[in-house]
């Protein structure tokens, strides 16, 4: 088999209990699982495109036949980003970015707000700004929005702000977003 199921990088129950041990089993040993067996399925007569590195190949899909593309579009993104997303899970997490990753995302997600907003077109898209901008300025309506001023959050979580933003989720009022989201 070209593409296989790589193990769990640690044991389906160690992101208990934020993400339980059936869910992890589940998800990883039948869905992820499934994409893997059905993007050899749909390379079976594909040869040289069954020893290409996943992200090669999904990164260039005209070289798949016209009638297994859609099949490989599924298959394989499904089997990239869950590989991704089992590896960028970890037991416990590393709650805060570090390094370079970390500087440049203060400088691109600074302090200011996050917003999910529909643009004029009415589409969904997530966003970020500055100062006191809001999204209203450039026409369009929010959705909602997070204060990731340090006033939001200093008191109790210092520099930990991705706890702060953790946290919130769980206090987001989603019946509101829901109105707002129809307006
Ligand atoms: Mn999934």
């Amino acid at each position: 088999m070209p593409f296989t199921l790589a193990p769990l990088p640690y044991d389906s129950a160690a992101l208990e209990p934020h993400i339980d041990a059936q869910t992890m089993l589940i998800h990883h040993g039948k869905h992820h699982q499934a994409y893997v067996t059905n993007l050899n399925a749909a390379l079976e007569s594909q040869l040289t495109l069954q020893n290409l590195p996943i992200e090669g190949l999904i990164a260039d899909l005209t070289k798949v036949s016209d009638a297994t593309r859609t099949a490989v579009r599924n298959n394989g993104g499904g089997h990239y980003n869950h590989t991704l997303f089992w590896e960028l899970m970890t037991p416990g997490g590393a709650r805060e970015p570090a390094g370079a990753l970390a500087a440049e995302i203060d400088a691109g997600f600074g302090s200011g707000w996050a917003w999910l907003v529909r643009d004029k077109s009415g589409k969904l898209a997530i966003e970020s700004t500055p100062n006191q901008d809001s999204p209203v300025m450039d026409g369009k309506h929010v959705v909602l929005g997070c204060d990731v001023w340090e006033h939001a959050y200093y008191l109790k979580y210092q520099n930990r702000r991705a706890d702060y933003l953790a946290a919130w989720w769980n206090v987001l009022n989603w019946t509101v977003a829901g109105e707002r989201s129809k307006a």
